[in-house]
């Protein structure tokens, strides 16, 4: 008998309806593997909160969880207006940074003045509502021209998909997040609306200042971002990207993101980035018991493409069924994987990674010629295990680690789990019989491969394959 378990992760948004350490661990126990901290909602004491108990879900359940901060970005939103506005095809509205609502005046948080050309198309309220910018009026305001009728609320989001951020899509508010987050226990760092690999160089270069050792996740969402060479780009500047499909259907058009989607998942595996598939995954789930058959298909096929990880957002954050969807989505990824292998990639060797890649593949066809209950491979940093998981395998990788931090951004990694403990010279068969030890297999009889290196606690010295049978 084997341990049940699913190579495909589960990012679940923490949000009202699961704002408790009971329902934290009962989300853990279900088969979260990690949540997104969505920094356009709450405030710092609630985050902090929020931290405190995922960390404490894992000592009492000794399942690593990986925390992700999802900076807002320039998420740009309507300010608050006194009433509800209906609008018209041919309507002129102004936008401005700095008024109140007043007609057809409208307040929005953000100087759109300094980014915007006339010309450039402008939306608001998901796409629901499609304007043209006619107008740079003043320092602080721009007139816009409604091209469909529709209703306008408070708060409401605006997309800009042809504007230029010119690398400034840092807001004030994402710097603030940033310095909060490298202070507390983040793992991955999520940047919205990413336009160019110089974006996540800059805030690169901003995380490492704030001495943060956290991954970064570029929300790919915009349209200059899925442009080919740029989409490549971004993958290999990144530690991994987030197919933000809810945005990037309002920026492109939604018949685009199917593809775009496969396209990132393969150049994921193909650069070792994590990929990981958001929005609207089980969102009928927000207020229904039961997913429907598209949301099962979405998920299966995501499995199929080779995803890391498949996200849940508002499911989790405001669903009536948060623990009933994570269970749902468990069961699609479990059936999925034990009938329909994830194809191994055909062009992976990649010059700087061939080493690696040559231990990964051999481990894992000694794995399968041996039917290995598991691959097992000593890691520093986590890039051993990283690079296993691109090449898919259908065994379980138990990555050996004396980093929480690892062991945490692992949580996210196809068909990882980790063990951690302290640097040790136990290694092979001492290792495996620890390992069994601590009910890691089920098995009485068993065969494991370990991927180790000499060094064990020096990073990139990974030279080894050992079977070892217990
Ligand atoms: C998205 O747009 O799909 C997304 C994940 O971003 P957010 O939920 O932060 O708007």
């Amino acid at each position: 008998m084997s341990i049940i378990f699913k190579r495909t992760k589960i990012l679940a948004t923490l949000g009202p309806s699961t704002n408790s350490i009971e329902m934290i661990e009962k989300l853990v126990l279900a088969g979260t593997n990690g949540f997104r901290l969505n920094f356009s909602h709450g405030n710092y004491e609630e985050r902090d909160q929020q931290i405190a108990w995922i960390r404490e879900v894992t000592k009492k359940t000794g399942k690593p969880i990986a925390i992700l901060q999802d900076l807002q970005g320039p998420k740009i939103r309507l300010g608050t207006l006194t009433e509800n506005i209906e609008v018209n095809t041919g309507d002129e509205l102004i936008l401005d940074f700095t008024a109140k609502h007043e007609g057809l005046t409208i307040p929005v948080q953000y100087n759109l003045a300094e980014k915007v050309k006339p010309g450039e198309p402008l939306y608001i309220f998901d796409g629901k509502i499609k304007t043209i910018v006619s107008e740079i009026i003043s320092t602080t305001a721009i007139k816009v021209c409604v091209k469909n009728s529709g209703t306008l609320m408070s708060r409401k989001g605006i997309n800009l998909p042809d504007t230029d951020f010119a690398g400034d899509i840092l807001t004030p508010k994402d710097m603030a997040d940033i310095e909060f987050g490298a202070t507390r226990d983040i793992d991955y760092v999520a940047l919205s609306f990413v336009q160019s690999a110089e974006d996540i160089n800059a805030l690169r270069q901003i995380l490492i200042a704030n001495g943060s050792t956290a991954h970064i996740i570029a929300k790919v969402e915009t349209k200059s971002a899925i442009v080919d060479e740029t989409l490549e780009e971004i993958i290999k500047a990144s530690d991994g990207v987030m197919v933000a499909r809810g945005d990037l259907a309002v920026e492109t058009g939604a018949e685009i993101v199917p593809i775009v989607q496969r396209r990132i998942i393969t150049l994921c595996r193909k650069y070792g980035r994590l990929s990981i598939v958001a929005t609207q995954m089980m969102a009928s789930m927000e207020h229904s018991p039961e997913p429907t058959r598209a949301e099962v298909s979405d998920i299966s096929n995501a499995v199929v493409q080779g995803a890391d990880t498949v996200m849940l957002s508002d499911e989790t954050a405001n669903g009536e069924y948060p623990l009933e969807t994570v269970e749902a989505m468990k069961k699609v990824i479990l059936y999925t994987q034990d009938h329909e292998p994830v194809e191994p990639l055909k062009d992976r060797l990649l010059d700087n990674e061939k080493r690696r890649d040559a231990i990964s593949v051999a481990a894992i066809s000694i794995a399968k010629q041996l039917n290995a209950t598991a691959i097992i491979a000593e890691t520093k940093s986590g890039a051993t295990s990283a690079n296993i998981a691109t090449h898919r395998p259908n065994s379980t990788i138990i990555s050996v680690t004396s980093e929480p931090r690892t062991a945490q951004q692992l949580a996210l990694c196809y068909a990882n789990r980790s063990y951690i403990r302290p640097d040790s010279n136990n290694t092979g068969l001492e290792l495996a019989k620890e390992l069994k030890q601590q009910g890691y297999f089920a098995q009485r009889e068993l065969s494991v491969v370990i991927v180790s290196g000499q060094q064990p606690t020096a990073v990139g010295t990974t030279d080894m394959i050992k079977v070892c049978t217990i």
